[in-house]
C-alpha cells in the first residue's frame, strides 16, 4: 500500500515538475497542474474563447479544488499568462450540450486551444481595448503557427452558458 502511495505522489510531483516551453514567448509562464499530457492523438484544430466570470483566474487554475484550466489567460491589463502547454490537453471545454454542433464528437479539450479573458462576474463588462489587442495578438500568433484554425466561443460547445458573454468582440477574433 505504501509503495502505491509513494508511486502516486511521485507521479503527482513529476507531472508538476516536467518543464515545458512557452508556445507564445510574450506570455508569462505559470504552470497549472490541471491538464492531461498530450492530446490522445488529436491534432489542434480550433481555438475556444472564454470569459472568466470574475477575477483571480490564474490562482483558480492552480487551486486543486477547481479541476479546470486553460492554455492562456488574458488579463484586463493586457498581460498574457500561459498555464498549459499547447501540446497538452487543458480542461476548459469538456462539457458538450446535446444541442451543440459538437455533440457526439471527441471531447473539445482534445483538439482545442482554450483562451480565457478576464471579465467581471457576469461576463458582461466592456472589455479594455488593451486586453482585446493582447488577445488578438495571441490568436494571430496561434493562427500563424497552425494555419487558419476556426475560432469558437464556449457557448457554442456548452449551449446556454454565458461564456465568453455579452460585449465580447467575437467578430474581431473571427476577422483574423
Ligand atoms: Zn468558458
Amino acid at each position: 500500500m505504501a509503495s502505491y502511495l509513494i508511486a502516486f505522489l511521485l507521479c503527482v510531483l513529476v507531472s508538476n515538475v516536467v518543464p515545458w516551453t512557452l508556445d507564445y514567448p510574450s506570455a508569462q509562464q505559470v504552470s497549472s497542474p490541471h491538464f492531461n499530457r498530450g492530446r490522445s492523438g488529436h491534432a489542434i484544430k480550433a481555438i475556444v474563447l472564454h470569459g472568466t466570470a470574475g477575477g483571480g483566474t490564474v490562482q483558480w487554475f492552480l487551486n486543486p479544488a477547481s479541476k479546470v484550466s486553460a492554455h492562456y489567460v488574458v488579463e484586463q491589463d493586457g498581460r498574457v499568462v500561459q498555464m498549459v502547454s499547447e501540446d497538452d490537453t487543458a480542461w476548459h471545454a469538456g462539457v458538450v450540450t446535446t444541442n451543440s454542433q459538437f455533440y457526439g464528437q471527441p471531447n473539445p479539450n482534445l483538439w482545442a486551444i482554450g483562451i480565457e479573458f478576464s471579465r467581471n462576474i457576469n461576463n458582461d463588462n466592456d472589455m479594455p481595448e488593451v486586453q482585446i489587442q493582447a488577445g488578438l495578438r495571441l490568436v494571430s500568433d496561434i493562427l500563424r503557427r497552425y494555419g487558419k484554425l476556426p475560432r469558437y466561443t464556449h457557448d457554442q460547445i456548452s449551449v446556454g452558458r454565458i461564456c465568453p458573454g455579452p460585449k465580447f468582440p467575437t467578430s474581431r477574433f473571427l476577422a483574423l
